[in-house]
């Protein structure tokens, strides 16, 4: 079975100043693509050594992509290691060359001679064109056959670079006939061990498609990654378990592929036509800011308070001071209040309210840090909720915001 393996090259990389995208990017486009790759590497910027890992990665592999170390300076030393390994020449490849005066021109700048090092590629090379900037790509052969792929560090000149030119080579070259379409179901509400348990059989009994459990803060994806011909074909064997999967995780799958929570609470809203107002204190906005993230929420959003202090709670939300008094701002009683108080003063359909012990002081023995009361007021009715998140401050206040729009997208979507 033909495979290849990842070269990041970057000395920054090996100090942690850099963090290595490039080898995820190019190893999930692979693998849509029925590419196998079997390992990845980080190597510093020196000629020896990078030159030593193409030759012990082509003991095993048929091939290696790397990334980085094209530029024209002197640390860029990637094609000078792979001429190396594989015993050949730079040439200058008058397409290269070209292609570089072209780009030079097109910004109206004149060329510098250490431009010129760039087209000099290993003898042989096929010129993977670059028209985001000025280090053409290229791929080396071996005399048995066995190649390095070569593309620039700069991620906006690697993606297409990839896209365009080396991965139709691929796929060619590896005669690759089947590639992998992923569906990614989204939930909320539930937890990744619940999703285990309604699920476990059909993670044995499915091995294409197969079916992957991805935990995020307060919510999952459930994937469903299927080998095919075609991506039509993909799609059909997809069906069934997608249908299975909806059923058994019912009233909990908000969205699918690129839907996001809030853009599923929008669009609920935008079903119902009511619009909503929220009241906040332990997320501080960020309900806010999640859905003003989403374009046109303005349709469905009217706006919100962050009434962090009683005081504020009082005077502008109306919360009422026996309220507070007898069961503390952290209650389902404050939150509905706070609920019933944005609502009515912004004058939405819906009021939804966050109120909660962020940490890491604040907790008692009764209310521990990362209590939320979570309170929903609408047209059909009013509810509370009271949950126990984990997690530093941060995870917290992240997570009780993925928990109060999940309740508020099934309050409206559902119920
Ligand atoms: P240049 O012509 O800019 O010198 P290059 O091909 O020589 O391009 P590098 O010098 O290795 O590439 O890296 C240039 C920049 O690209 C880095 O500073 C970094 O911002 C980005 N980059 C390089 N490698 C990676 C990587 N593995 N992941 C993410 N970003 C990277
Ligand atoms: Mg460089």
């Amino acid at each position: 079975m033909s495979n290849v393996e990842l070269v990041a090259v970057g000395t920054e990389l090996l100090l942690g100043q850099l963090v290595d995208t490039n080898t995820a990017y190019v190893a999930a486009t692979l693998a849509e693509n029925g590419i196998d790759c079997y390992a990845s590497h980080a190597v510093g910027d020196n000629r020896e050594r990078i030159a030593n890992l193409v030759r012990e990665i082509l003991e095993r592999a048929d091939g290696l992509i790397s990334t980085g170390g094209l530029g024209p300076t002197v640390d860029d030393l990637t094609k000078e290691a792979v001429a190396d390994a594989f015993g050949l020449e730079l040439v200058l490849d008058s397409a290269a060359l070209a292609e570089i005066e072209g780009f030079f021109a097109s910004i109206g700048q004149t060329m510098r001679e250490n431009n010129r090092k760039q087209a000099f590629l290993p003898q042989g090379s096929l010129p993977l064109v670059n028209p985001h900037g000025t280090a053409p790509g290229f791929i080396a052969f071996r005399a048995d056959g066995k190649f390095a792929a070569c593309m620039p560090g700069v991620p906006r000149e690697m993606k297409p670079m990839l896209a365009e030119r080396l991965l139709p080579w691929l796929r060619s070259h590896f005669a690759v006939r089947e590639g992998i379409v992923t569906r990614i179901l989204h939930t909320v509400n539930i937890g990744e061990s619940e999703i285990d348990h309604r699920i476990a059989d059909l993670f044995t009994s499915s091995e294409n498609p197969k079916i992957a459990v991805l935990a995020h803060d307060y919510r999952c994806d459930v994937k469903i990654m299927a080998k095919a011909a075609s991506t039509e074909s993909a799609l059909v064997s997809i069906a069934p378990l997608e249908t299975e999967l909806r059923s058994r995780l019912h009233g909990h799958v908000f969205g699918i592929d690129a839907t996001t929570l809030e853009g599923a609470v929008l669009a609920a809203l935008d079903e119902r036509a009511e619009r909503l107002a929220v009241a906040e204190s332990c997320t501080g906005g960020r309900v806010a800011a999640a859905l003003t993230a989403v374009p046109g929420a303005s349709r469905r959003f009217l706006g919100g308070v962050v009434a962090y202090d009683n005081a504020v709670k009082l005077a502008q939300l109306g919360v009422p001071e026996e309220t507070l008094a007898r069961f503390g701002a952290v209650s389902e009683e404050c939150a509905l209040a706070m609920a019933r108080g944005v609502r009515d003063r912004l004058g939405a359909e819906i009021g939804i309210a966050t109120t909660g012990i962020a940490g890491p002081e604040g907790g008692s023995a009764e209310k521990p840090v990362g209590t939320l009361c979570v309170a929903f007021v609408g047209p059909r009715g009013e509810r509370a909720w009271t949950l126990q998140l984990r997690g530093d401050r941060a995870a917290i206040q992240s997570r009780a915001t993925t928990a109060a729009l999940g309740l508020l997208w099934r309050e409206v979507k559902i119920s």
